[in-house]
This record gives structure tokens, C-alpha cells and sequence, in this order.
């Protein structure tokens, strides 16, 4: 036998039942997104590497070793599988003059790629859900778009996720604060790691970010943005508050919370959850009102969020919920090939209806025995069996088995109205 292929390291396949949680998360969504007038981009998967480079950042994380990047073989030209979608969405914003004529709403679902070290609630290929409003520089749409995310996990049933926020105001009050970082920081050099003396002079604010345990104390102790903040910033900022706290959504302010990229203005936030040990980020973002000038447009306000949604419906996992059963309504038991033309046809009206049927397929020489038939119809889960069988069909009829209650009682139907009894075969109508 050939050698087994399997999926590259730390890319997943979303198998059946699994699958079924995916689809159920996606419905909410888009039923969510539409009651708040978002509405859907896709963007491609393959962009060229300077969209990152440029609008994600040369001193992020992803930037400096997560991207899966590539020449093209035919043109050498060198692109890039997204890491994130944000740059995305703006390079189409820009390239469409889509907010010409006032802000957008956009939103989006879909693959994201990061060459990562794969654990619990990270992997290579992984899927995002974002929000992006552009152009409006009103705090009532950072507010609006946590509010978002916060009725999401409410939907999908999540308890116990927290919501942190803070200001990172405009690149002057940025640059002030800039310097006594890094004067403090500069202080305490002995106690930086090889990645925080790295970013000393490239990427300060990231610093405060570590993970480092030996750094905690010292980072605490780091001189606060917050306190480099004007009037204008922390109105903006208590506006998001009043309003999220007008709407229920309770919130902190860590302000620990950075983005280190200067593209980024006002509100940053995230929402955690204590229960996925150290993968508790569920959802990120921010106000970024210098992205489209430094990816070539026009001066844009614009906000927006990323959320993993492995991590979500690991959460939803953890907290108990049941996966949606995967069962077809009825199964249709073909004794006979003959009698196919008849039954597919019948299926086709109950599908129409809204019935859910799974065929039974025979194994290429015959259909196969109606005992073997009704075993497959039992084991499949589904509340009936339809029986094609040459003396109903002779008829004009079908049988009904009832294949869940017990009672194994069997009636039989008329072929001529199957709408008018469609909907008894129902469970989820
Ligand atoms: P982390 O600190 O966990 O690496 P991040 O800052 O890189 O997160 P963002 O770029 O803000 O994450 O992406 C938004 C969200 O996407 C994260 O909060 C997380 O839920 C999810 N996410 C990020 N990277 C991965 C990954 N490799 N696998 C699964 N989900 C991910
Ligand atoms: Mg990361």
C-alpha cells in the first residue's frame, strides 16, 4: 500500500458531528450581525507580503516569525497566506473606495494562518470571526462593537467571560509616554529578557505586555499611558465605558493592555475567559485610525475585533453544552432497484418540504436485503423508516415505520399528495 498521507501539523480537519457545532456558531452569527446592519466581506486568502509587513506590523509577533510566506513559482512575486484579516479588509476598503460615501459596516469569517508551536487553542490554520466599522471615529461604534461580541457569547450560551479595556489615546500622548518607558525600562535593563531587550528601542509598549513571570513586578510598576493621556482621549474613553456599562456589559481597565503598532489610537480591548488556561483570549481589538494612510488611503477612523472561534467552542465545550444530534427525520428503505425512479422522486418532494431523509444506497450489484435495509434505517437514528417496497408501490402507496417509539407501528401513505404529509415526519419543524 502507499504511504498515508495526513493534514500538515497544527491544521485541523472539522469532522462530523463536530461540524455541526461550526454551522450553529455561524448561524448566530450571521443573524446577530445582520440585526446590527454588518454585513459580509470575504477577502482572499493569498495577499501579497507587504500587506502584512506594512498594516500588521515588522515588530509584531506575526510579522517576525508566524507568517507562511512564499514566492510565486510562475511570477516571483511574494505573498503571503493571512494571518489576520483586518489589513485585508482595508486594502479592499481602499482599493473599492468603499466608504465614499460614509462608514461600513463589514464582517467576516474564515481561515487564518500562523506558524505557531500547536496546542490547546492554537494551531496553524485556525478561523477568525471579525467585526470592522470604517470610517466613523465616534466612541458610540467602539462601544457598539463590544456590544457585539459581548450578545455573541450570550447567544452561544458563555458564561464567565470578562471584558478588559483601555485607552492608548493619539501618537502624541503615545510619544510622551514613549519616553519614560523606555527611561524606566533603561533603569531596570538587568531584569529584561532577550525578547524585551530587543523591543527597548523598536517596540517598548509590547514589553509591558510579557509573560515573563520574573518580569511581573517590575513591568506593574511601569509608568501608566493612562496617565499621558488629554481631555479628548479620556472622554473618548468614558463614553465606551458609560455605554457599555448602560448596556450591562461589565468591564476593567487593564492598563497593561497594548498594541504596540502606531497605527493604533483610543480604545483597545479584549475579552477573557478564565476557564481555557493560558489560550483565555477569546476575542482582541481596537481602534486603528491610522491603518488606511499607512496602507495608502484616505485618513479612516476605523475599529474593530478579532475572535478565535476554535477557542469559543472550546469554551462552549468546557461549559457543558450538548452537541446537536445529527439525525435525519426519516430513512427511505429501497428493496428493490425498480422502485428507485418512484422513491427518489418522493424523496425530492419530502426534501422540498423540508423533510430531512437519508437514502438508503445500495452496495452496486443490488439494493440489498429489506432486513439488512431496516437494520441500516434503525442504526442511523432517524424516527422512520419509508418502505418502497413492490406491493405498496403497486398501490400507489408507501409504508411508514415508526422506528424510535417502540411501538414499531407502520401506516401507509399516499403517493399522490406527499406534501400534505410531509410535515408528520417532522421532528425539528
Ligand atoms: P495570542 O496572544 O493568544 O497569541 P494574538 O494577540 O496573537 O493572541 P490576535 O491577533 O488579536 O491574537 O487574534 C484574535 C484572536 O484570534 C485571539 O484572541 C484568539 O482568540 C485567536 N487566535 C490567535 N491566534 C490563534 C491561533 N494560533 N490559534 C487559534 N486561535 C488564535
Ligand atoms: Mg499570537
Amino acid at each position: 500500500m502507499a504511504d498515508k498521507l495526513t493534514a500538515v501539523k497544527g491544521m485541523n480537519d472539522i469532522l462530523p458531528p463536530d461540524s455541526a457545532r461550526w454551522e450553529w456558531l455561524e448561524d448566530k452569527v450571521r443573524t446577530l450581525m445582520a440585526r446590527s446592519a454588518y454585513r459580509m466581506i470575504r477577502t482572499p486568502i493569498v495577499e501579497p507580503t507587504a500587506l502584512f509587513v506594512r498594516g500588521t506590523g515588522e515588530t509584531t509577533d506575526i510579522v517576525e516569525k508566524e507568517m507562511y510566506s512564499f514566492e510565486d513559482r510562475l511570477n516571483g512575486e511574494q505573498l503571503t497566506l493571512r494571518p489576520e484579516n483586518t489589513p485585508g479588509v482595508v486594502r479592499a476598503a481602499i482599493q473599492h473606495n468603499l466608504t465614499y460615501d460614509g462608514g461600513k459596516r463589514l464582517y467576516y469569517m474564515g481561515p487564518m494562518f500562523r506558524h505557531e508551536r500547536p496546542q490547546r487553542g492554537r494551531y496553524r490554520q485556525f478561523y477568525q470571526l471579525g467585526v470592522e466599522a470604517l470610517g466613523f471615529s465616534g466612541p458610540e461604534v467602539d462601544a457598539e462593537i463590544m456590544l457585539l461580541a459581548s450578545e455573541l457569547f450570550a447567544n452561544l450560551g458563555l458564561r464567565n467571560v470578562r471584558v478588559e479595556l483601555n485607552s492608548l489615546g493619539v501618537p502624541a500622548e503615545r510619544q510622551a509616554h514613549r519616553a519614560a518607558l523606555i527611561a524606566y525600562f533603561e533603569q531596570h535593563r538587568d531584569l529584561l529578557d532577550t525578547d524585551a531587550q530587543r523591543r527597548l528601542l523598536t517596540n517598548p509598549l509590547r514589553i509591558l505586555d510579557t509573560k515573563n513571570p520574573a518580569m511581573q513586578a517590575m513591568v506593574q510598576d511601569a509608568p501608566q499611558l493612562l496617565s499621558y493621556l488629554g481631555e479628548a482621549s479620556l472622554k473618548h474613553l468614558d463614553t465606551v465605558q458609560t455605554l457599555l456599562t448602560g448596556c450591562g456589559v461589565q468591564w476593567t481597565v487593564n492598563p497593561r493592555l497594548v498594541r504596540g503598532l502606531d497605527y493604533y489610537s483610543h480604545t483597545v480591548f479584549e475579552f477573557i475567559t478564565d476557564e481555557l488556561g493560558a489560550q483565555g483570549t477569546l476575542c482582541g481589538g481596537g481602534r486603528y485610525d491610522g491603518l488606511f494612510e499607512l496602507l495608502g488611503g484616505k485618513p479612516t477612523p476605523a475599529v474593530g475585533w478579532g475572535m478565535g472561534i476554535e477557542r469559543v467552542l472550546e469554551l462552549i465545550k468546557e461549559q457543558g453544552a450538548e452537541l446537536p444530534a445529527l439525525v435525519a427525520d426519516a430513512y427511505a428503505v429501497v428493496p428493490d432497484a425498480a422502485a428507485l425512479p418512484v422513491a427518489m422522486q418522493t424523496l425530492q418532494t419530502l426534501r422540498r418540504a423540508g423533510v430531512q431523509v437519508q437514502m438508503h444506497a445500495g452496495a452496486g450489484e443490488g439494493m440489498g436485503s429489506m432486513k439488512s435495509q431496516l437494520k441500516k434505517a434503525d442504526g442511523s437514528g432517524a424516527r422512520f423508516a419509508l418502505i418502497f417496497g413492490a406491493d405498496e408501490l403497486a398501490q400507489n402507496l408507501v409504508t411508514v415505520k415508526s422506528l424510535r417509539d417502540g411501538s414499531g407501528v407502520q401506516t401507509t401513505q399516499s403517493l399522490a399528495d406527499v406534501a400534505t404529509w410531509a410535515p408528520t415526519l417532522q421532528s425539528n419543524a
